[in-house]
């Protein structure tokens, strides 16, 4: 077969590898495009662009490698086949945003790389799953540095180049006195679907093509346009695409508009509206992730108003009783996306243990609405491992170490020190030369120091200048060349946030100060490309929000599977998963004086990292990390290893919270 292997037949076997997003976790289908010679500027372009780039030279090249040939079929062969779907068994999830590679830029961040991992997992565990989203041209911006902040590029992003098949829905939606139409594109993630509507049509005006211009931008009308092209514009295009699904999973309030389109489905056979909430509700499932009100999408009555006076006289509704399902009691007469959710949701869950009793509070006087309960979010273990790493997870604990459960886990013990030791000099040596790359210059991180990482989002709850509460006590440990620690910061701060844009400031500001001799680096252009770098390089991994306000967090969960050690408030997932002995806590503060709280929390930091981290790493064996630091290392592993996963938290959802009635 390989003899007659054509220059059409390779390209075409290249091309469907790259045409189905599992080739960001399949290890041979990344190992097969690491292959494919590379041409001057094309290092970030997708695979499947990097094809039709292939000059001749370099096609006769590839036809004259077994090797490669032979990968090909493999990686092939290994592209997971679509799972059968019913209107019994099939779950629409909804998101705003999907962090699925950094070659398709339509995420923000938490939210999007857990629904990303969501569906990775959801097609590992073959459970029948199609999502929706909207497709934003422009995505979310990118993030470069000058004079110290942040500055906002959008890069207009072309479907056709990344790896998107248009499908023939078309679906129409009114906005207000606009009819706009959108198309749908297909991206395969696995066994699953992706469908991301997109506005940007030649029959729409100008104002309508922009509905889905851009991720989280725009003023609230803006937004309530795209959540009812979500939305309702979601539902259509999936009945258009032959797809009527048992379970809507909403992943935020987002796409809560959905709702309408199911209860007027309920009202046209003649339900009133309340009846008509109960009706649908065993079909829709809700996942809140805001702890705290003010950050929950909301609209002001005149807004809903304008958008939905249509829907209301269409259905004979009164217009307060629907603005009613939307009420938050104890807060204001605005139309509260996630209270909504709760009411006509059938289940509803937080992000993490800690979470779910923030949530019941929270949602306590909504009328009808549920228990709500947890469920833990988790990562796609193949998607942020390093590859050397699984290489060597597949050895010890099998190829589908990924869904490992504690016993298996527990084999990490047979993984000498030596080996742990080589993978993270190799994680740590590829984030200098990430962090190099993404600044233009040299630092002074050096590849034997031990490495404390801190990268998300620059929300002002997150704290990301915390470390920088007491600059004396820094700068001791940035000085000392007998136990040195050096520190890799990461992160963009949302356009609008003009606090979170102050403490981005502050820590470039400090970074660029030469008396931390290099040692504390703040690495611009953050996506997913630099957080794998960091998840692999760093020995520490940082997180100090304000308790409880950190739903679940999900960052720790990926650096913790590469064996870096936890060193975090008791926040979200850490404060069910840490043990005592798998990282640190940081105590939290019961000051109510913010000023005070923050003073005291650093202060537990600096004591910790000073007291018991960085003497752990180093030892008094003259190598590092230690053999005590290792065996913190393993312990992680065993303990965390089988619950972080994204694989045991669609299994929990399947179990507890979609119930198919036909189970996968
Ligand atoms: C995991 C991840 C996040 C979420 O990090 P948190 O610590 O949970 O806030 C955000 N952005 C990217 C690119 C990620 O990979």
């Amino acid at each position: 077969m390989q003899e007659t292997y054509s220059r059409y037949e390779l390209e075409s076997t290249l091309l469907q590898v790259a045409g189905n997003y599992s080739w960001t976790w399949d290890l041979q289908a990344r190992e097969l495009f690491n292959r494919l010679p590379s041409i001057n500027g094309d290092a970030g372009l997708h695979p499947a662009e990097r094809i039709k780039l292939l000059t001749e030279d370099a096609w006769s090249q590839l036809l004259d490698d077994p090797d490669f040939k032979e990968l090909a079929r493999q990686a092939h062969s290994r592209i997971p086949s679509p799972v059968p779907m019913n209107s019994d068994n099939t779950v629409a999830y909804f998101s705003p945003e999907f962090g699925v590679s950094e070659m398709l830029p339509q995420y923000s961040g938490g939210l999007g790389i857990l629904a990303g991992d969501h569906l990775k997992a959801a097609s590992d565990l073959r459970v029948p799953m199609v999502s929706v989203g909207l497709f934003y041209r422009d995505g979310f911006f990118v993030q470069a540095l000058e004079d110290g902040e942040q500055r906002e590029r959008y890069v207009t992003n072309n479907p056709r180049f990344l790896a998107l098949e248009a499908t023939p829905a078309r679906v129409e939606l009114q906005l207000a006195e606009r009819k706009v139409t959108a198309r749908v594109w297909r991206a395969d993630v696995g066994s699953t679907h992706l469908y991301l509507l997109d506005t940007d049509l030649e029959v729409n005006d100008e104002r309508g093509r922009r509905v889905s211009d851009r991720l989280y931008a725009g003023d609230r009308e803006h937004r309530i346009r795209q959540e009812l092209l979500m939305g309702v514009g979601g539902i259509r295009a999936l009945r258009q695409l032959g797809f009527e699904p048992a379970k809507f999973h909403l992943n935020e309030g987002h796409a809560g508009f959905l709702a309408l389109e199911l209860i007027a489905d309920e009202m046209a056979k003649g339900l009133t509206l309340e009846d008509a909430v109960r009706a649908v509700r065993g079909r829709i499932v809700f996942t809140t992730h805001t702890p705290v009100p003010a950050g929950i999408d909301r609209f002001a009555p005149d807004l809903m108003h304008k958008y939905l006076d249509v829907w209301a006289q269409r259905y004979g509704v009164d217009m307060s009783e629907l603005l009613q399902l939307g009420v938050l009691p104890g807060s204001d007469d605005h139309f509260n996306m996630a209270a909504f959710c709760v009411r006509v949701a059938g289940r509803s869950n937080g992000v993490s243990r800690l979470h779910g009793e923030v949530s019941r509070v929270m949602f306590k006087d909504v009328p009808g609405g549920p228990d709500i309960t947890s469920v833990t979010n988790g990562v796609h273990a193949r998607t942020w491992v390093h590859p050397d790493l699984q290489r060597t997870f597949e050895d010890t604990l099998g190829t589908d170490w990924h869904r490992s459960d504690a016993s298996r886990w527990s084999q990490v013990d047979q993984i000498s020190d030596d080996t742990i030791r080589h993978h993270a000099a190799v994680g740590r040596q590829q984030l200098i030369d990430m962090a190099h790359r993404q600044i233009g210059a040299e630092t002074g991180l050096n590849p034997d120091v031990l490495t404390v990482g801190f990268a998300r989002r620059f929300a002002t709850y997150k704290r990301a200048d915390l470390i920088l509460t007491d600059l004396d006590r820094l700068f001791e440990m940035l000085s000392n060349d007998q136990h040195p620690v050096q520190f890799a910061y990461a992160g963009k701060a949302h356009p609008a946030d003009e606090p979170g844009k102050e403490v981005m400031r502050r820590v470039i500001a400090f970074a660029s100060d030469p008396a931390t001799r290099g040692r504390f680096v703040f690495i611009p252009g953050y996506n997913m490309a630099v957080a794998r770098a960091m998840y692999a390089g760093c020995d520490i991994w940082l997180n100090n929000p304000i308790r409880p306000r950190e739903a679940c967090g999900t960052s720790g969960e990926k650096a913790a599977l590469n064996g870096a050690l936890n060193f975090s408030i008791l926040d979200g997932w850490w404060d069910e998963c840490f043990d005592g002995e798998n990282g640190w806590a940081i105590p939290s503060s019961a000051d109510d004086n913010p000023t005070l709280r923050d003073r005291e929390e650093a202060e537990h930091l600096y004591n910790i990292l000073d007291g018991e981290i960085i003497p752990l790493f180093y030892g008094d064996q003259g190598i590092a990390p230690s053999a005590a630091w290792l065996a913190k290392v393993r312990h992680n592993w065993k303990t965390l290893g089988p619950f972080v996963t994204a694989a045991r938290m669609v299994g929990e959802y399947s179990e507890r919270i979609y119930q198919l009635a036909t189970d996968a």
